[in-house]
């Protein structure tokens, strides 16, 4: 399946925020954001000028949120769809949407320094829900799941560091994490306003409703 390999810190500087690609290094000065806050390329000088459409905003928002949660342009579109045949607001709908993906889920609790890790140990086969093995990131875990990495993968350095140096997910209410035991179970689906990040669905509803 194609995907991104650039480098993330470029999408940071593209889209004007620090989308926290890069694990414990984006809380670091190493952080190319910090360094230069400013669109990569000769365009994209720090005086450079520029006028931005509706348009424009529209599609900086839906590039933003496509990539904090690492979705290629054609499985977003998706989301958005199924987000818009629910009933509510479809901006909401389709963040609570992408909150329930696999990878997210796993770097919320902590198992994953970042989304990209967390995409790489499902890949790779490290991940159980419900005691079975999923090795698909869009998974979309449901209520009371389980999910929990392999007994013989949690010696692995990158589980381990990630164990140790994430954040604490106790204010991610939805979610319940044992991290000693590496595992958790996600509760219930949150509502948007509890999923705080910062994104402006309505203008990602706006830039499809064109
Ligand atoms: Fe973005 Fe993290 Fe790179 Fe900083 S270090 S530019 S926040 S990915």
């Amino acid at each position: 399946m194609a995907r991104y390999t650039g480098s993330v810190c470029k999408l940071c500087r593209r889209e004007g925020s620090k989308l926290m690609l890069k694990g414990a290094r984006c809380m670091t000065s190493k952080c190319a954001f910090e360094r230069r806050a400013y669109v990569p390329g000769q365009h994209g000088a720090p005086n450079a000028r520029k006028k931005v459409t509706d348009y424009g905003i529209h599609l900086r928002e839906k590039q933003k949120a496509r990539r904090i949660y690492g979705v290629l342009e054609r499985q977003f579109k998706k989301y958005f769809e199924i987000a818009d045949r629910k009933s509510g607001e479809t901006g909401d709908n389709l963040l609570v949407l992408l909150e329930r993906r696999l990878d997210n889920v796993v770097y919320r609790m902590g198992f994953a320094p970042s989304r990209n890790a967390a995409r790489q140990i499902i890949r790779h086969g490290h991940v159980q829900v419900n005691g079975h093995k999923v090795n698909i990131p869009s998974y979309l875990v449901n209520p009371t799941n389980n999910i929990e990495i392999k007994e013989t993968s949690r010696s692995m350095g990158l589980i381990q560091d990630a164990v140790q140096n994430s954040m604490d997910s106790s204010h991610y209410e939805w979610l319940s994490v044992d991290r000693n035991n590496f595992k958790g179970e996600f509760l219930y689906t949150p509502k948007r306003e509890q999923v705080e990040i910062d994104i402006n669905a309505n203008l990602i509803v706006e830039f499809y409703s064109k």
